[in-house]
C-alpha cells in the first residue's frame, strides 16, 4: 500500500487533474490512497471571503463567486455531460451551505476560529469529491472517503493536534470496509472528537498523507507537487538550486522547519517513527527521480545539504546587568512567550548571561513586546533590565546537512561569504545537533545570501560575477563585445560566470535582473530610460546582488566621485578613469581604506599603459618587500603616436587630428598634448610605490605654445596648433640634428616627478619605442642597474578594454 498526496498546483484544473490521473492509473496494481488539496488557490480564497465577511466587506460575494467558477468549471471539463448534473447539484448545495456561512460571518461581523475553519475546509471537501468521481468515470476502481469522519483532533481551532489513537483506528476500520484499488481522501481537513470540522494548518494535506501512511504501514508515502523534489534552496529564489537526490529525515525536517515549504514540517513525524520512505516528485514531470527522504544517512554526500530560509522574523532581545547571576529570567521570559502563543524560532544567549535573543514570528512582535515588558515590569522599573527591545522585518538563513559538525570552517566559510557580499549579520545560532547553523539577516539581504552562499557550498566553484557598466563609448564597448565573446571560455576554463545586469551611456540607462544579452545591447540600451547617475546606482543597491562590480568607462569627475558609495556597499569598483586616483591623495587613500574596509577591490590597472600590466606588476614589487627607487616612462600612448608620426612632410596639426580620430587621445586632445595625463600616470604611480604626493608637486616643462594651453575648446585648441606649426618643426629639427628622437618622458625620483618633452638618444631604451607603445623602467634595491622593463602598446580601445577586463577577472579570483 502505498499513500500518494496532490497538492494544490497538481489539482489546480481540469487539465493538471487529467495528469494525477495518468499517475493514479499506472500504478493501479498496488493499493493506493490518494490525498488531495484543494484546487491550487482555493484556501487562499476561502481565508480572503471569510476575512472581507467578517469586515462587512460585500467583496466577500466576488470572492465567492470565483471559488463557485472555479469548481463549476473543473467538472464540466473534466466529467462526461451525461455524468455532470448529479455532481453540479452537489457541489452547488455544498457552495450554497457556504454562502449561508459567510452571510453569517457578513451579518455578525465577526469570524471564530471554528467558523473559520468551517469555511475553509470546502476547498478539500470540493476538491477530493470531484477528482473521486472523475477517477471513477475514467474506470479507476476508486471510492470517495470523507477525511473528517477519519483525522480526529484534539479541539483547539487553529492550532489542532492529532488525536493519533482515534485516528488510527479509524484508517484501520474504513479500510477494512472498502476493497476498492483507489481511495480518494482530502488533505488538510479533520474534525474534532465532537464532530466540529477542524484543520491541520496552512499545508497541512502533506501531514494528512503522513498520518494516514503511519496508520496503514503503508510501504511508501508519496508528495507531488510542483517541483522535481527538495532543492539545495527555493529554487524560486535560487535559480541554480537542484534537487537533492536523497536526505535524512532529520535533514528534511530541517529545512522545511527553516522555511523548504515543500514539505510541511510535522509531515515528517509520523513516517518517521515507522521508517517508512517519503519520495517527492513532480505531477508535471513525473519521470524525474525526485528527493527521497529515508532513514539512511548520507554519510558520503556533501556535508551541507541545504539552504532554506524563514522571512518575516523579528528579534527580540532582553538585556541588562540585573540578569546576571539571578535564576529563573530566562525561564520567566519563554514562559510568558509560550502562554501568549507565541512561538520561538531561534535562540541565542550571550555567555555572560547580560542579554538573551529570541526569533519570533513578525507578526507578534508588538504582542510580545508588550507581554514581555510587563512581565518584567519590576525589574525595568529599577532599571535592572532594559525594556525589551525588538526589530522586525527580518529573516533566518539555515545551512543544514548531518554532516556539518564533523567538518570544521562550515561557519568560518558562511559568515565570511556573507561578510564579503555586506550582508549584516543580526544574530547566529548553531542547534546542539549541529546539523544546523543559522544566522539572522535582514528580509532584503535574503537573495543575495541565499545565492552567495549556495554558490560557495553548491556550485562547484562557479562564480557570478554582476556588472554594472558606466560608459559604452570606444572602450566600453569593445569591453562588452570582449565579454561577450569569452563568456562560455570563462565558464568553462575560470568557473567564471560574467552578467552585465546594468549598462548606462550619457543618454539612456538598461537593467536585466537575469543579464543584459549582449547580442543586441545597444538596441536595448537606447529603448532604456534616460540617464540618470543617482537612480543607476539606487537600482544597484536594490538589485542587491552578490559579487557586484561597478565598471567605469568614462572620463568623467561626477562619475569618479560616486566611487565611495559603491565601495561602502561593498560593490568592487574597476575603471579606466584616472579622476579619482589622480585627485588629491586624501581622496586616493579613502578610496583604498573603503576598498580594505568593505572587502571591495578597488582597480584601476588601465589608469596607466591601457591594458599593460603595470599598476599589477608595481603592487607585487612593493608587497614581496622590494621598493621602487626610480621610474622612468613613456606613458603616453598619445604622444608617442604622434612625435613618432610628425616630421617635415607632416603637419603637427594633422597627426594630433588623425590620433584623435583613431582613438588615441582623450575625448580632449589637450589632456594628452599638456601633460596632464601624463602627470597622472606617473603621479598614480608615484602612489602605488607608497609616496605622498600631489599633481601640483609634479614639474611639467610643457612644450605646448602658451597660447594652446589657454584655449578652452578643441576647434580653439587645434586652431592654435595649425597657427604654431613653426615651433613644432623647430622641435623636430633640432632632434634631428643631434640624431635622437622626441619623446615626451615621464620621470620619479627621490620623492620628485616630472614630465616634459626630452631628446632621446640613439641606444636608449626609448630611442626605438614604435607607434603608440608605452614602456615603463622600474629601477628598485631589486633591479636597481638593470631595470625591469614593461614595454607595449599603450593606448587603444582593445587593450584598454583588455585591461579592465583583467581587473574583472582579479575579482573572479579574489
Ligand atoms: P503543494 O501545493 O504541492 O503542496 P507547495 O507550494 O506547498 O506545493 O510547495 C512547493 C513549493 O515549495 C515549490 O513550488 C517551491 O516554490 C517551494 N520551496 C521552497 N523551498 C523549497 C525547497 N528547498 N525545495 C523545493 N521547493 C521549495
Ligand atoms: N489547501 C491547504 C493550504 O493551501 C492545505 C494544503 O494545500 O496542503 O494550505
Ligand atoms: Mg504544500
Amino acid at each position: 500500500m502505498k499513500v500518494l498526496k496532490f497538492g494544490g498546483t497538481s489539482v489546480a484544473n481540469a487539465n493538471n487533474i487529467n495528469l494525477v490521473k495518468n499517475i493514479i492509473a499506472n500504478q493501479q496494481s498496488e493499493n493506493t490512497i490518494v490525498v488531495v488539496s484543494a484546487l491550487g488557490g482555493i484556501t487562499d480564497l476561502l481565508l480572503k471571503s471569510a476575512a472581507l465577511a467578517c469586515t462587512q466587506d460585500n467583496a466577500y460575494k466576488s470572492a465567492l463567486k470565483e471559488i463557485e467558477d472555479r469548481h463549476l468549471s473543473t467538472i464540466k471539463e473534466l466529467i462526461p455531460i451525461h455524468s455532470q448534473s448529479k455532481m453540479l447539484s452537489k457541489v452547488k448545495t455544498e457552495l450554497n451551505t457556504l454562502e449561508t456561512l459567510l452571510e453569517g460571518a457578513f451579518l455578525i461581523g465577526e469570524i471564530t476560529p471554528k467558523l473559520s475553519d468551517k469555511i475553509v475546509s470546502y476547498g478539500e471537501l470540493l476538491s477530493s469529491y470531484i477528482i473521486s468521481e472523475h477517477f471513477i468515470a475514467e474506470g479507476i476502481d476508486a471510492a470517495y472517503i470523507d477525511s473528517r469522519k477519519l483525522i480526529k483532533t484534539n479541539l483547539a481551532h487553529g492550532k489542532t493536534t492529532v488525536n493519533f489513537q482515534l485516528t488510527n483506528s479509524n484508517c484501520v476500520s474504513i479500510l477494512k470496509n472498502h476493497d476498492n484499488k483507489v481511495l480518494v481522501m482530502g488533505g488538510f481537513i479533520a474534525s474534532s472528537v465532537s464532530g466540529d470540522a477542524t484543520t491541520l494548518g496552512r499545508g497541512g494535506s502533506d501531514y494528512t498523507a503522513a498520518i494516514v501512511a503511519n496508520a496503514l504501514d503503508a510501504e511508501l508515502l508519496q508528495v507531488w507537487t510542483d517541483v522535481s523534489g527538495m532543492y539545495t534552496a527555493n529554487p524560486k529564489i535560487v535559480k541554480q538550486a537542484r534537487s537533492i537526490p536523497h536526505i535524512s529525515y532529520e535533514e528534511a525536517m530541517e529545512l522545511s522547519h527553516f522555511g523548504a515549504k515543500v514539505l510541511y514540517p510535522p509531515t515528517i513525524q509520523p513516517v518517521l517513527s515507522k521508517g517508512i520512505p517519503i519520495q517527492i516528485k513532480n505531477t508535471f514531470k513525473p519521470e524525474e527521480p525526485g528527493t527521497l527522504i529515508s532513514k539512511n544517512k548520507n554519510g558520503t554526500g556533501k556535508t551541507v545539504r541545504g539552504i532554506s530560509h524563514v522571512e518575516e522574523v523579528a528579534l527580540l532581545s532582553l538585556e541588562g546587568s540585573g540578569m546576571v547571576g539571578i535564576p529563573g529570567i530566562s525561564k520567566r521570559f519563554f514562559e510568558v512567550l509560550s502562554n501568549a502563543g507565541i512561538s520561538v524560532v531561534l535562540i541565542t544567549q550571550a555567555s555572560s548571561e547580560h542579554s538573551i535573543c529570541v526569533g519570533i514570528s513578525n507578526q507578534d512582535t508588538e504582542k510580545a513586546v508588550a507581554i514581555v515588558n510587563e512581565a518584567f515590569d519590576f525589574e525595568i522599573s529599577r532599571g535592572r533590565i532594559k525594556p525589551v527591545i525588538a526589530e522586525k522585518d527580518l529573516a533566518i538563513i539555515a545551512l543544514v546537512g548531518d554532516n556539518m559538525k564533523s567538518h570544521q570552517g562550515l561557519s568560518g566559510k558562511m559568515f565570511s561569504t556573507l561578510g564579503k557580499n555586506n550582508v549584516n549579520i543580526r544574530a547566529i545560532a548553531q542547534g546542539a545537533s549541529e546539523r544546523n547553523i543559522s544566522a539572522v539577516i535582514l528580509k532584503s539581504d535574503v537573495k543575495k545570501a541565499l545565492n552567495s552562499l549556495h554558490e560557495v557550498f553548491f556550485e562547484e566553484n562557479i562564480k557570478q560575477l554582476n556588472l554594472f557598466v558606466m560608459g559604452v563609448g570606444n572602450v566600453g564597448a569593445k569591453f562588452i563585445a570582449q565579454i561577450q565573446q569569452q563568456k562560455q571560455y570563462l565558464k568553462e576554463k575560470l568557473m567564471l560566470n560574467i552578467r552585465v545586469i546594468g549598462m548606462s551611456n550619457s543618454r539612456t540607462m538598461y537593467f536585466d535582473e537575469d543579464g543584459i544579452p549582449l547580442k543586441n545591447w545597444e538596441a536595448l540600451l537606447a529603448s532604456g530610460p534616460k540617464a540618470d547617475k543617482a537612480r543607476f546606482y539606487d537600482t544597484v543597491m536594490k538589485l542587491n546582488y552578490r559579487n557586484s562590480i561597478f565598471v567605469d568607462n568614462t572620463a568623467s569627475e561626477e562619475v569618479s566621485s560616486t566611487y565611495p558609495n559603491y565601495l561602502k556597499n561593498s560593490i568592487s569598483v574597476v575603471t579606466c578613469n584616472k579622476i579619482a586616483c589622480s585627485s588629491q591623495f586624501s581622496h586616493y587613500q579613502e578610496l583604498k581604506d573603503l576598498a580594505r574596509k568593505y572587502n571591495a577591490p578597488f582597480l584601476f590597472e588601465t589608469n596607466v599603459g591601457a591594458g599593460l600590466p603595470i599598476i599589477d606588476t608595481l603592487k607585487h614589487l612593493i608587497a614581496s618587500g622590494d621598493k621602487v627607487l626610480k621610474i622612468q616612462a613613456v606613458l603616453s600612448g598619445s604622444l608617442n603616436f604622434v612625435f613618432n608620426n610628425f616630421n617635415d612632410h607632416t603637419t603637427f596639426h594633422d597627426i594630433v587630428k588623425k590620433a584623435q580620430e583613431e582613438g588615441y587621445t582623450e575625448p580632449d586632445p589637450k589632456i594628452d598634448l599638456s601633460g596632464i595625463d601624463v602627470m597622472r600616470k606617473i603621479l598614480i604611480l608615484a602612489r602605488e610605490s607608497g609616496n605622498i604626493l600631489e599633481i601640483e608637486d609634479i614639474e611639467n616643462q610643457s612644450f605646448l605654445p602658451q597660447e594652446s594651453l589657454e584655449t578652452t575648446n578643441n576647434e580653439d585648441f587645434f586652431r592654435t596648433l595649425k597657427e604654431h606649426e613653426e615651433s613644432f618643426q623647430a622641435l623636430y629639427q633640432q632632434a634631428v640634428e643631434e640624431d635622437s628622437k622626441l619623446k615626451y618622458v615621464a620621470q620619479f625620483e627621490d620623492g620628485k616627478a616630472s614630465v616634459g618633452l626630452q631628446r632621446i638618444p640613439k641606444g636608449h631604451d626609448f630611442y626605438n619605442l614604435e607607434g603608440s607603445d608605452n614602456i615603463v623602467l622600474f629601477y628598485t634595491e631589486r633591479y636597481p642597474n638593470q631595470p625591469m622593463i614593461i614595454k607595449g602598446a599603450g593606448a587603444g580601445a582593445d587593450v584598454t578594454a583588455s585591461g579592465i577586463f583583467a581587473d574583472i577577472i582579479r575579482i573572479g579570483n579574489f
